[in-house]
């Protein structure tokens, strides 16, 4: 298999990384953003909208140039590559505005992809809530019609970006007496609307990336219906099937390499630690690993540049890479002995970027599938192994057994 780019990829490739040369700013921030960084992520976002590298595989019809899913791949590699990937507008663009697109009508269409493309107008997902997260389908949000509006009630959580977002897609049940995918019914929503509550949630790395959000009476016109009423389940699944197409960033904290690096500097006991042979076998372990990623993410690779679309294996890259992740972090941090538990990144090696690893790789095996759900994935639907049992599929939700 050959894993180098075509020439029309590498033409590409070149284009690109002459305008990030001329263009790029220096890195920006990926979560936690102050009012400043902010707007430096969205001046970024609107130059790459003008030029043509947000959103590359979108139509025209949209603000994208209509280029290929392989030429995105290539501009996210460059990007990452320069530390320019913000986190930012990617649940926006990559998730819910492709849900806007599906199921919303032309006057809503017009009035919002512009602006979150141009990084004008950033949007949240708000799916999971205290009890439904893994199983989204056991959402209690409730959405009960009045009038032209329906009044909206309930709690979501981990919400990642609400409290600097405009504009969110929310899940809400419509009916108790169907069965849980049945009654179900997706709207967007004003994050201003009064009756919504945002609290940010601290995390033990400092940040505040996500956030509960209470609903109470939030009123919700008709008119901001995404897809027909109890239809909820197939919206959602549009949403994150989307997600599955924000493949190719690259990267990856996976990192023996650096591992390597500080070890370098470092003693254990009176050994240079490079010379100690537990390190050497788990660096050996890390290579292997980090191989097998790189030759299952080029399959993927090569799936896109054929036009085609990576199926459930891509769940088995962040199964590995996230464990992998927090193992080198966990040992990078044990070789640093008494100096491992600094992370204020001005005393700390290589600014505290192993302990930063540590304390938020646990979140990336929880989000978008934890790794028990993933395996799950990867065992039905990649080894062909029996499914999971459900028993609830057919009854109501109602009477469904919960905890309270
Ligand atoms: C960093 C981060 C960002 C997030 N951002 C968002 C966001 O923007 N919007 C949003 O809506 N949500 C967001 N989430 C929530 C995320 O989608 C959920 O946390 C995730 O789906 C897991 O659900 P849960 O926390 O309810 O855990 P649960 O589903 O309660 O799972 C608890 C444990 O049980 C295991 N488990 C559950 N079911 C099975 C099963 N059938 N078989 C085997 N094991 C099982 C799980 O793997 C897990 O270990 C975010 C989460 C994180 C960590």
């Amino acid at each position: 298999m050959d894993f180098s780019d075509t020439s029309e990829e590498a033409a590409y490739r070149a284009q690109v990384c002459a305008w990030l040369d001329a263009n790029a700013p220096d890195r920006l921030p990926r979560t936690a953003p102050t009012s400043e960084q902010l707007r430096a992520a969205k001046d970024w976002q609107a130059k790459k909208a003008a030029a043509g590298y947000a959103q590359i595989s979108w139509a025209k019809e949209w603000g994208g140039p209509g280029g290929t899913t392989m030429q995105n791949v290539i501009y996210n590699q460059e990007e990452g590559r320069r530390g320019l990937a913000t986190g930012f507008f990617g649940i926006g663009l990559g998730m819910c505005i492709p849900t806007v697109i599906a199921f919303a009508d032309e006057v809503t269409k017009k009035r919002f992809v512009g602006p979150a493309l141009r990084g004008e107008e950033i949007w949240c997902q708000l799916f999971s809530e205290p009890a439904a997260g893994s199983d989204l389908a056991a959402v209690r949000t409730s959405a009960v019609p009045d009038g032209d509006d329906w009044v909206v009630n309930g709690q979501k959580i981990w919400t990642s970006g609400a409290h600097y977002s405009d504009y969110g897609i929310v899940v809400t049940r419509t009916n108790r007496d169907a069965p849980k995918h049945k009654g179900l019914t997706m709207f967007w929503v004003d994050m201003t609307s009064p009756g919504i509550e945002v609290r940010p949630i601290n995390q033990m790395s400092g940040e505040s990336g996500f956030n509960e959000v209470f609903f109470t009476d939030v009123r919700i016109p008709d008119g901001q219906r995404l897809g027909a009423v109890d239809n909820g389940w197939k919206v959602s699944l549009v949403t994150l099937m989307n997600e599955r197409l924000s493949i190719g960033g690259g990267g990856g904290g996976a990192d023996y390499a650096r591992f390597m690096e500080l070890a370098r500097g470092q003693t254990v006991g009176d050994e240079p630690a490079l010379a100690h042979s537990a390190f050497r076998e788990k660096i050996a372990d890390w290579y292997v690993r980090t191989e097998g990623m790189k030759h299952t993410r080029m399959r993927s690779l090569t799936a896109l540049s054929r036009g085609e679309t990576p199926g459930p294996e891509s769940s088995i890259g962040k199964v590995v890479a996230a464990l992998q992740a927090l193992n080198v972090a966990e040992c990078a941090i044990d070789m640093l002995d008494a100096y491992g538990i600094i992370d204020d990144p001005e005393i700390s090696p290589m600014r505290g970027a192993f302990q930063s690893l540590f304390l938020g790789m646990p979140g990336l095996r929880i989000a978008g599938g934890t790794d028990e759900i993933l395996r799950n994935i990867i065992a039905e639907r990649v080894l062909g192994l029996p499914g999971e049992i459900r028993v609830d599929k057919d009854v109501a939700f109602k009477d469904l057994p919960a905890g309270r």
